[in-house]
This record gives structure tokens, sequence and C-alpha cells, in this order.
């Protein structure tokens, strides 16, 4: 098509470019990068192959050669300072080697299912995530971890208000810089509540180059780290005592550019849509929350004393509850999720939540009784887990096989966890994604 060509002719032009990161996510949520030459690129892009054998859960013997199907809509430069000199990153779709779709690639499945809604009706998903991260000093702080048993913050600079000199602030200010390099549009970025802890916001996307630009973001900032010997860590709650690290999902849907969760006569300014939305959220955030919460240190961060949800409750300014209604006019109007952790797969979270708000299962009972009614989340991965596997609506959504893949990675990664105390986990569990 036509992006397509303009993209190799871009590539063919500009003699400065060398190579080109391919780059796909794993079932787990781990990144994923081959760097092709460019010239071999360009003779070879409709056949790029690679041995999927070796990426944990994600493929069998049997599957192991995978082809790449480059999704040149997805086009990024990598500036050098950063990355180093001459490339830019593409996202690719993972094949069966007939062609057909590779079932747990799920930038796949989220590219297919919100192309299909918009074939439907026009109907557009929107996300913007709102990713928080510690800096901690080290360059393998989060190996480190397993030998001391503590992670060294950088700054003890607060809320908003760190000196312009503070280590922190130069590494948010370094961040932001190739965040723009990158073509990301930049809202605003802050020391976060925590000593040491950050975060930086990007402009609201459809949903699949939001979940790209959280892939992104988590690199980039990871790699700005190292270059200034610190480490840039997005365990949901690495320190215990202080706040963990979100990644709060503000999403909303539109038509004919108009925001279909909106609605001036509605409480807390949503629609009956964006409510209805929500009320599915809340009825299967059991079923979901493995998805969201999919680590065994993700649900040490679900305290309320600590500004992150345990309950399966909407509030307008309770942050205990896993969806907040922010106060929105016409553009804003949204609804966020807070129970998302920033370790968790972005595309099978984005995946799951519009599936489970559009389609997830109702029981009869009145919308108001279920919304002020409290119920929990679950407070370890192991209970998370069960409920992931029993759910009829997962196996719809996800299909059986991805189901069951994720269940055992996830039960596995689980009981690898060191000092594990029964069901309730006590430990920090350090996965790198
Ligand atoms: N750090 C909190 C969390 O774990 C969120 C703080 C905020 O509301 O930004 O979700
Ligand atoms: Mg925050
Ligand atoms: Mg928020």
């Amino acid at each position: 098509d036509k992006v397509r060509e303009e993209r190799i002719k871009y590539l063919t032009d500009e003699r400065n470019l060398k190579a080109v990161t391919v780059c796909f996510t794993d079932l787990e949520g781990r990144l994923h990068m081959l760097d092709y030459d460019k010239k071999f690129l360009l003779k070879s892009a409709d056949n790029l192959t690679f041995d999927g054998s070796s990426i944990r859960g994600f493929s069998q013997q049997s599957e192991s050669d995978l082809r790449l199907n480059i999704d040149w809509g997805s086009f990024y430069w990598l500036p050098s300072d950063i990355f180093g000199p001459g490339k830019v990153l593409v996202f690719s779709e993972v094949l069966e080697r007939d062609g057909s779709p590779y079932h747990a690639d799920m930038r796949g499945q989220l590219k297919r299912i919100t192309e299909a809604l918009y074939q439907k009706d026009g109907t557009v998903f929107h996300a913007a995530p709102e990713v928080e991260g510690f800096l901690f000093k080290g360059r393998d702080a989060e190996r480190h971890y397993h030998e001391t048993g503590k992670f060294d913050f950088i700054s003890t600079g607060g809320y908003y208000h760190s000196l312009p000199g503070d280590p922190l602030r130069a590494f948010i200010d370094k961040a932001a810089e190739a965040q723009r390099a990158m073509g990301f549009q930049n809202e605003k970025d802050h020391p976060e509540v925590a000593p040491s802890q950050f975060e930086m916001n990007f402009s609201y996307s459809e949903a699949l180059i939001s979940a790209d630009q959280i892939q992104l973001y988590k690199l980039l900032c990871r790699q700005v780290a190292a270059q200034m010997d610190t480490t840039a860590s997005f365990l949901p709650k690495p320190v215990t005592g202080v706040n963990g690290n979100g990644m709060h999902m503000n999403m909303s849907l539109s038509k004919n550019n108009k925001n279909l969760f909106y609605d001036k006569a509605g409480q807390d300014n949503l629609s009956p849509m964006g409510w209805e939305f929500i009320d599915r959220l809340l009825t299967n955030a059991n079923d979901i929350c493995l998805v969201l919460n999919s680590s065994v240190n993700a649900y040490r961060r679900l305290d309320p004393h600590y500004e992150a949800p345990n309950q399966i409750k909407a509030s307008a300014n309770n942050r205990g509850a896993m969806v907040r209604i922010p106060y929105g006019n016409e553009r804003s109007a949204r609804v966020e999720c807070r129970s998302v952790a920033p370790d968790a797969n972005p595309y099978l979270v984005l995946y799951s939540l519009l599936r489970t708000g559009l389609e997830g299962p109702q029981p009869q009972e009145d919308a108001e009784s279920k919304r002020s009614r409290t119920r929990f989340l679950p407070d370890n991965i192991f209970d998370a887990i069960r409920l992931f596997k029993g759910s009829s609506f997962i196996a719809n959504i996800l299909g059986e096989n991805v189901q069951s893949k994720f269940a055992e990675l996830k039960t596995a990664s689980a009981e690898r966890c060191p000092k594990q105390l029964g069901a309730r986990v006590k430990t920090s569990e350090i996965q790198f994604h």
C-alpha cells in the first residue's frame, strides 16, 4: 500500500540510515528486537523469518519458524545519541509459516480487533497510559536487588518540586527529549509521589499506537537511565512503604470525531455507553485481573494506602477504586482503569479491556446496586490465575490456547519467585519487561 511504498522510498533515499530495528512482543510483554541491515531488509522485507522456539511462552519446537510481517504504519526514528547512529524502528506482526496470524501475538490481535471495530461502524478506540517508574542508583539495580535486598533512590525530591539540577529531573529531561525526537506527542512530566519516582505523559492515540509507545517509552527510559549509570524500573512495587508504579489506562471510544463517552447530562459527564463500559469492566474484573496484574510483585502494589486500588468499584475520587472517572469535557471525557501495572503486556491489556468493556457478560442485576456493593480484587497472583483459568469469557476472547499458555507461564514465574510464603507472596519478583 501507499504507506509502505513511502517508507521504502524513504529508507532507500536516506543514505545515513544503515539498519532497521524490527520488533515484536511476546505473550508476557517483553519487547524483542532484531536489527536488519537496510540493504538486506529492502530485498527481503516480504520474507523475514525467525526462530520462535527460544522465546519463552511464544512457541513450541514445532512452531520454531515464524515469520515477521512489518507494519509500515508504525515507523519511529531512533535518536542516535541514545540508540546509536543510522537506525529506524518498526513494529511487526508475527505470522505462522503459512502466513496465518500467530495466536500468541497480541499486537496482531489488538490490531485486528480495532480494525474490525472501525470497519463495522467507524468506532475508534483511544487510550492514554500513565506509566510510572522509579530511577535507582547503579546500572543493574534490579539484578543487584537479588544480592543486597535493596534499591537505592537517586533522589529524594518529591511530587512536582525537585530542583532543576536534581538527577531525577536531569533524567526526565533527557528522556523527554528522546521522546520528542521519536515523534511522541509529549504532554507533561514530573517527579511522582514516592522518592525517585517519575511519570511522563504523552498524548492519547489509537490503542495500537499507545501500546507501541508504552513499549518504546519503557525502552528509551531504560536506555537513558543506563547512560547515566542508573536503572529505570517498572516493577509495580519495588520498595515497601512508599507508592508503587501504576500504569493507569485512560480509555474512550469515538465515532466521526465525536467522543462517545461524553454526555453533559450523564452522571459524572459520562454517557450511558461510558457507564456500560465501566459496568462490564467491574462485572468481569476478576476474570481479567491477571492480564492487568500479571506478576507476583503487582499484587503488592494494590493497596489503597498507597493510592493503588484494591476495590472492584468506580469512583470519581476514591483512589482505592479500580475505575476512576476523571472530570472530563467533550474532548477529554474518559474512563480510567487504575488497576493496571506497568509490567503487564500492553497489547494484551488493551485488547482485553476493549473486549470486556464492549462484550463482557452482564448478569441481570440493577447497575446501581452493583456499583455500590464493595468487592475486592484478588490480593495474590495465585487467586488471579485461578480466576483467569476458570473464566469462560477469557476462553472466549483469548482462545483456550492463549488462556492456558498464559496461566502456565504465570504459574511458573510465581513458583520461581524466591522466599514465597504459601499463597501470600512477601517478596518482590523481578521481571525484565
Ligand atoms: N502510584 C500510584 C499507583 O500505584 C498512582 C498515583 C497517581 O494517582 O498518580 O497507582
Ligand atoms: Mg501518577
Ligand atoms: Mg491517573
